[in-house]
């Protein structure tokens, strides 16, 4: 190349030869000792031999060090007798980047050398020539460097990672490797002498070598506590192994076009397959279709699919049959290989190789995700796939593999020190094959949530960052579902929450509690039919429905606890409510009386409600303390009695206007 290059940027023709300058300089300066002659033919072939040998041998030198290349050359061009000026007039003073030296050995050579009188095409055969000499010295060279043999770390692994049946061999060489390691480990930390570098990535036995610019897979530098500090080298050591991963990896993630920090600050997110017992050749193909077609989703059009309207109701639909038909994540009949432009981060085999281990790497949506939107795919999919398919699934952030095989995991899903938000919903993070459902309702529950009351949707912003506190919340008192209802009831300017909204988010708070155990909802559940046996509201907004306890609780706020005890307290509130309801039966008051009840049966009504509310909300719940009272616990309860009404209320209508479809209730 060097040779061909040397003819195109030197042509034979029309391009005037500087030999002559060079001469003269050598002459003026005094370069050459004396005796030797610098009448030497000024030629453009002179110009380009010399510029070749000076480029060749260079990069030669580069290469091979050791190596005498100047010899070998002028060896070929039977010059050898002219060493000794040459490295007279190599080694001189004001070369200034001209290789006089070699204008010297040129010129020599076309005035009294070999190269006398030859045409422009047998000059151009020399300079060829020339450069397969030096080409070949340099082959040579490698070829025996590879004689140490760089694969026989990998045919070890190989061998040590792959067993057939029972393995006796293995033992004394697993403890030789062992020893190695520790070894290795232990001498890690000594300075000078005797110091070991390991492999900052797997510390294993194999040969180590600082890691070369070209494995680098991520930033242009990384750091490892694995080297001495205060150290000077900067490379990290890494063993044969990892350095053949690292390559391998790169020539996938060049596939996907994801490259360097820009992949690892993606927050890739890893799902790892592994069969329940084993794969057969039919399950298997199953498996490589959907690892080949399988999409993040679209968690607006998920909540569509689940959401199912009937009769002019919506409805949500979260068992397992309707979550194994999810529409968005059917694949299409006509399409195969993987959608068009691929964002996940997969293997791409022959169709025809029988696989047995997939995984695939599930980048988040926006280019600089949080940590937690990082898990919100993974996390869905690590636990709706094992619904649908015949597998279990690892989702981690290590992009290595945490099990081999699929018996090391006895549940069917290991989400993988996930974010969070995942973990307070899930409440662990190995879960069993009866565990999944209740479990993926739960994360589905929360996600449905999410996008009502945090979601952005006008800026097309689903601002995952603020799950964390909601799944938190929502983990430690499923009653803070209602929170968020009453969230999205605000940010959408209604009164009140539409019946179907009130009902889905009971379906929620049910999910919660079924995965939690317990019965948070049952004393707002009492306390709300308690006093729909006296009172029902007037206006269409939530302070008409929750007036009976706010009555109740400003008359307990009001008392004075040292003149008021426990029946006391009780009669204090049955005097307001008894006040507020003959108010209300005077049109002054705003409110109805329950639809069927007289004047004695609201009495009876009343004080068990305010029995109630004084005996085991305020004392039993609340301990007492009048704080809870304006703080968050009874604003919960709140909230939670207004759902539980809205439900009671549309029910009690429609079971006296069966043929009524329109929610009207209230008028
Ligand atoms: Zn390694």
């Amino acid at each position: 190349m060097i040779a061909r290059g040397t003819f195109k940027v030197i042509p034979s023709e029309g391009k005037a030869s500087s030999a002559g300058k060079r001469f003269e300089a050598m002459a003026q300066k005094g370069m050459a000792p004396t005796g030797v002659d610098l009448e030497l033919p000024v030629d453009i072939r002179v110009d380009q031999l010399a510029e070749f040998c000076a480029m060749a041998v260079s990069i030669a030198e580069v290469a091979m060090p050791d190596k005498d290349f100047v010899g070998l050359a002028l060896k070929e061009l039977s010059l050898t007798g002219e060493r000794e000026t040459f490295d007279v007039i190599a080694n001189a003073k004001g070369q200034g980047g001209v290789p006089y030296a070699w204008y010297y050995t040129a010129g020599a050579y076309l005035g009294h050398g070999k190269g006398r009188g030859a045409s422009p095409e047998e000059w151009q055969t020399v300079i060829e020539r020339l450069a397969e000499t030096i080409a070949h010295a340099i082959e040579n060279k490698t070829a025996k460097e590879l004689n140490v043999d760089r694969w026989d770390d990998l045919r070890v692994y190989v061998q040590r990672v792959l067993t057939f049946g029972l393995d006796t061999e293995n033992t004394a060489s697993l403890k030789e490797t062992a020893a190695l390691e520790l070894a290795r480990y232990s001498a890690a930390k000594a300075k000078g002498r005797g110091a070991t570098t390991v492999c900052s990535l797997c510390s294993s036995a194999y040969e180590i070598e600082p890691q070369r610019e070209a494995g680098l897979l991520f930033a242009p530098q990384v750091y490892t506590n694995k080297q001495p500090l205060h150290g000077s080298k900067a490379i990290r050591n890494i063993c044969t192994i990892c350095e053949i991963e690292m390559m391998l990896r790169q020539i996938l993630m060049n596939h996907g076009g994801a490259l360097g920090s820009r992949f690892e600050g993606r927050r890739v997110r890893y799902l790892y397959f592994y069969p329940t017992y084993f794969f057969t050749p039919e399950t298997l193909a199953q498996l490589r279709i959907l690892y080949n077609r399988l999409k993040r989703v679209s968690f607006t059009s998920l909540r569509k699919a689940l959401l199912i309207e009937q009769n002019g109701h919506t409805k949500l639909r979260l068992d397992a049959g309707s979550l194994q038909k999810l529409q968005p994540l059917l694949m299409e009949p006509e399409t195969d290989g993987p959608p068009q432009k691929d964002k996940m981060f997969r293997l791409h085999f022959p169709e025809k190789q029988p696989v047995t281990f997939y995984f695939l790497g599930v980048p988040p949506p926006s280019r600089d995700a949080k940590d937690a939107e990082a898990w919100v795919n993974p996390a869905f999919l690590a636990l709706l796939l094992p619904l649908a398919l015949d597998v279990k699934v690892v989702a981690s952030e290590s992009p290595l593999p945490l099990l081999t095989e699929a018996d090391e995991l006895d549940e069917t899903v290991f989400l993988d020190a996930p974010h969070a938000f995942v973990s307070n919903l899930m409440g662990k993070e190995r879960i069993t094959l009866e565990g999944l459902l209740p479990q993926l309702q739960a994360l589905t529950a929360a996600y449905c949530i999410h996008m009502d009351a945090n979601a952005n949707f006008k800026k097309a912003d689903y601002r995952w960052h603020a799950i964390p506190p909601l799944a938190r919340n929502v983990a430690a008192d499923s009653l803070y579902t209602f929170y968020y209802l009453k969230k999205w009831q605000r940010s959408n300017d209604a009164d009140m929450a539409p019946v179907d909204k009130a009902r889905l988010y009971l379906q929620f708070e049910s999910i919660f509690t079924a995965l939690k155990g317990g019965n948070p909802m049952s004393h707002a559940r009492q306390l709300t039919e308690d006093y729909m046996q006296f009172y029902r509201h007037k206006r269409r907004n939530s302070n008409s429905i929750l007036r009976p306890i706010s009555i109740a609780s400003r008359a307990i706020l009001k008392a004075d606890p040292r003149l008021f005890d426990r029946e006391g307290l009780t009669e204090a509130v049955r005097g307001e409510l008894r006040d507020f309801m003959d108010r209300v039966g005077k049109g002054s008051a705003d409110g109805r009386f329950a639809p069927g009840s007289n004047w004695e049966s609201r009495e009876v009504a009343m004080r068990r409600f305010a029995e109630y509310f004084v005996g085991t909300i305020f004392h039993d719940i609340m301990r007492g303390d009048k704080s809870a009272l304006r703080g968050k616990q009874l604003n919960l309860m709140k909230n939670a009695c207004e759902v539980i009404y809205r439900d009671a209320a549309t029910k009690e209508w429609d079971d006296k206007h069966p043929d009524d479809e329109e929610d009207s209730a209230e008028e």
